[in-house]
């Protein structure tokens, strides 16, 4: 028999008794699950099963033969739930792991793709190379949905004849899936992070933490599977190129002309040139000087920064207008030969001129009744820590 059990617990008290025989003190019945209504706990009994040691029958020393050849999987489970002041549980000494231990099964990403079972659970490692939304604030992430770019040295060194698996590969992070502080800390930071996911749902083309979903920094001390070392990546990460099977909340690599600027969203603003703050107060008694609240200073000669939205001619779309919203970096080297002094520029100046290629996050797709792309150009993690671009604007889905 299964069963959950609920208990108020730090992340890490609950680890240690990963795989640890304990007694249970004051307990009561919170819910007889069934597998018709809580799928959820079920797919997880279902990694357990059958179980690690032959069952036996109560009274009989012998394994029963029958539960040995036929193991229907669970159907029935119970959740528990400490009552208060009386629940307790307590590791008992001796066997340090129990022989009905299942370590998790890691496996590389590679493998998980090309498994049909959708709705399944599944443990593996991955390198986190993008994330959205990029929040600095522990609290705010705690209660989001997060949206992690992975991938593994099995993507990302994939046969070139095999186009149906993608490079990178979307995590979707529900607000049910339970991050301890190590993890969010890592989450808010902007250094590249390798993630062990345990017990992950498998859903069409991305992977799902829910509920029971456990991310931690480390691989576990014990498991089991392929997946060790995948996230050692051999080189710089590589995405795939746009194209027409690139999917929306992907990631994707770009090149094309420009051929268009949408210059109803184009706008510019001044940023000080030593701190790199983009509220300046403009102070008319100075006639109009700009000045830094954060440096307490007139700022003489602020940075010009712009939001700039371009359409691309790509030839892997060839019928399709795609459309990307551009980072500072692009924009001032698209500029470059274009802007003159005062900061304004002639918008058939940049027309013609190459970009890419550009990393790329997809926000939208549609087919109806035009075939569009809006692309945002992003920064990957990477070992030097993202830029600083990123906090120029709060990002969203
Ligand atoms: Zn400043």
């Amino acid at each position: 028999m299964f069963g959950e059990v609920h208990l108020e617990f730090t992340m890490s008290k609950a680890r240690q008794l990963e795989g640890k025989c304990c007694s249970l003190v004051g307990m009561k019945v919170l819910q007889k699950a069934t597998r018709g209504r809580t799928a959820g706990i079920f797919s997880l009994i279902d990694t357990l099963w059958p179980p690690a040691v032959t069952l036996k029958t109560p009274g009989r020393d012998q394994p029963c033969e029958e539960i040995k050849t036929h193991l229907p999987p669970p159907v029935l489970c119970y959740i528990f739930t400490a009552q208060p002041c009386l629940g307790q549980i307590d590791i008992i000494d001796g066997d340090p792991i129990s022989n009905l231990y299942q370590p998790p099964v890691t496996r590389c990403l590679r493998d998980i793709l090309q498994m049909n079972d959708l709705g399944t659970r599944c443990s593996f490692y991955a390198r986190v190379i993008y994330q959205r939304p990029q929040l600095k604030s522990l609290l705010l992430l705690e209660q989001r949905e997060i949206w992690l770019l992975v991938t593994d040295v099995t993507l990302q060194t994939k046969e070139e004849s095999d186009t149906r698996l993608p490079k990178t590969l979307l995590v979707y992070v529900t607000p049910l899936c339970v991050l301890d502080s190590e993890v969010l800390e890592a989450l808010a930071g902007t250094a590249p992070h390798s993630i062990f996911f345990k017990d992950a749902l498998r859903d069409q083309g991305r992977i799902v933490c829910a509920e029971r979903t456990v991310l931690l920094l480390q691989e576990p001390l014990l498991s089991v599977g392929s997946g060790v070392s995948s996230c050692e990546l051999p080189g710089p990460v590589t995405l795939d190129s746009l194209d027409s099977a690139t999917p929306v909340n992907s990631i994707c690599s770009v090149q094309g002309t420009v051929v268009g600027v949408d210059e109803s969203t184009a706008f510019s603003w001044p940023v000080c040139d030593r701190c790199g703050n983009g509220r300046l107060e403009q102070r008319l008694e100075d006639r109009g000087a700009f000045s830094c609240g954060d440096c307490s200073r007139v700022v003489t000669s602020p940075v010009l920064k712009r939001h700039l939205q371009v359409f691309l001619d790509c030839r892997s779309r060839p019928q399709c207008r795609v459309k990307v919203k551009l980072l500072q970096r692009s924009i001032s080297s698209l500029l470059r030969f274009a802007a003159s002094e005062d900061g304004s520029y002639e918008v058939k100046s940049v027309l013609g001129k190459e970009v890419g290629l550009l990393n790329c996050f997809v926000q939208s797709l549609t087919t109806h009744p035009t075939s569009c792309i809006g692309l945002e150009e992003i920064e990957l993690l990477s070992a030097g820590g993202a830029s600083a671009e990123h906090q120029q604007w709060p990002q969203g889905l």
